[in-house]
């Protein structure tokens, strides 16, 4: 499509397209600095580089071909929201979370100054008018996780078709229930908004792409252990990201295809670094695309990023749809209770007590093989924060050194942060 005819598109969504060119602009350089200049790429990277070129161009497209086929578009901004249903009414689901520090102002106008940089980036990117995924959403799916998550839809309701599901605060019987009870409704509200019906078949279909996606990533870190890593963190973060607005079925295919190379690169010893590379496992808040500026710092430090224990990386693909219990199942009824399974093992910090997350984080850092883990929290993330405290005493009984960062989208305390990591990567490598 030429870039006339994506403008005449931008221009129907009503962006701001002066804005949005500069949006564009910055990211384009952005793009080039962090990823474009890296040595040793994967040639299966050209694929990250094709949607990332084309995120604002032609994905929007396709969503907009899909709604003129009568396909509904669902955003959301939790792993919670189960992709699985809303693939179930051939539906496309589109993660809307964001990692830019952009319409930061005209957001501080509906949400307080002190919310964290996340949810003030998808506000500001939906008041500015830059977000072409957020204008072709006909229904966007929030959560009650955080407080201000939960309080900012009730602001962004205002501008959007909100619908909220209420996701349980601890793991007890009843919680459970809680879910499955909001399973089924969020079933309805995508029957109510598609006229389909969700049957076995459909369902089962929902949970054999979703599951096929979270395999793909799941060979993809298993690959990460290798030493050297025959993948930067920094690539592996961007498929991560790449995972919640690409379509499914193609980015399966593409990651695979990426690791047949990665297999053919593991098994002749290279990597993007030297074999004894300080190896960091990174810990904490979802880092919503294009929030590529801690990874940078820490590969820019020296060392090599092996996993992301994060929402836009390990809790959203660790568990699988049980595939048994789905393919034994008679009623849509069964298979719910196997995607209610295996969501409640989701250890996200709004979780009181989340006491699962610590040994997960152990065991991660363990299997990566890597060094150290810095914790990563939004300013302003109070769940995320406040588990700091609770990890570093728990990797300190696992033997593993953790450095605490707390920081937002903004560019001011990049040096400051350079000069923290690389002290923590001496310390490691000493
Ligand atoms: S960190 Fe919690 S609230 Fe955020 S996407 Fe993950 S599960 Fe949802
Ligand atoms: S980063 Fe923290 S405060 Fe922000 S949306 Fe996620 S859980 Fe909520």
């Amino acid at each position: 499509m030429s870039n006339a005819a994506y403008k005449e598109m931008w221009e129907n969504l009503d962006l701001d397209l002066a804005a949005h060119d500069a949006l564009l602009e910055v990211l384009g350089k952005f793009y080039g600095d962090i990823y474009l200049s890296q040595q040793g790429r994967l040639q299966g990277a050209e694929y990250l580089d094709f949607v990332l070129s084309e995120v604002h161009g032609l994905r929007i497209k396709e969503l907009q071909d899909a709604k003129a086929q009568g396909r509904k578009i669902v955003g959301s901004f939790c792993v919670f929201v189960p992709e699985e249903l809303t693939l179930a009414v051939d539906a496309v689901q589109v993660g809307l979370c964001a990692g830019a520090d952009a319409g930061r102002e005209a957001a501080e106008r509906i949400v307080p100054r002190n919310t964290c940089a996340l949810i003030k980036s998808f506000v500001g990117f939906k008041l500015a008018k830059l977000c072409p995924f957020t204008e072709s959403c006909d229904l966007i799916v929030g959560e009650t996780t955080c407080d201000g998550k939960k309080k900012t839809y009730e602001a962004f309701g205002e501008y959007v078709n909100m619908y909220v599901m209420e996701v349980p605060q601890q793991k007890n019987a009843c919680d459970r229930d809680l879910l499955r009870s909001e399973m089924l409704r969020y079933k309805a509200e995508l029957e109510r908004l598609t006229g389909k019906t969700i049957g076995v078949a459909e369902l089962r279909r929902g949970v054999e792409i979703v599951n096929a996606k979270r395999k793909a990533i799941q060979r993809l870190n298993a690959l990460r252990v290798a030493d050297p890593a025959p993948i930067s963190g920094r690539d592996a973060l961007l498929i991560n990201q790449i995972s919640f607005y690409d379509d499914p079925v193609r980015f399966t295919a593409k990651i695979n295809e990426l690791c047949d190379e990665m297999e053919r690169r593991v098994a002749r010893g290279e990597g993007v670094a030297p074999k004894g590379t300080p190896r960091l496992l990174l810990a904490g808040c979802p880092m919503a695309v294009p929030n590529w500026k801690l990874p940078y710092i820490v590969e820019g430090a020296g060392a090599v990023i092996v996993g992301e224990e994060s929402c836009i990386g390990t809790r959203n693909i660790r568990d699988l749809v049980d595939e048994t219990a789905v393919a034994e199942a008679t009623t849509t009824e069964e298979i719910i209770d196997a995607l209610v399974d295996r969501y409640m093992k989701i250890d996200c910090a709004c979780f009181t007590p989340n006491t699962e997350r610590l040994g997960n984080i152990a065991a991660l850092a363990k299997d990566m093989k890597a060094q150290g883990v810095i914790h990563y929290s939004l300013l302003f993330c109070q769940p995320y924060t406040h588990e700091t405290f609770k990890v570093e005493k728990a990797l300190a009984q696992a033997g593993l050194p953790m450095l605490a960062i707390e920081t937002d989208y903004s560019m001011e305390d990049v040096e400051q942060l350079k000069t923290r990591v690389q002290a923590f990567i001496e310390t490691i490598e000493q």
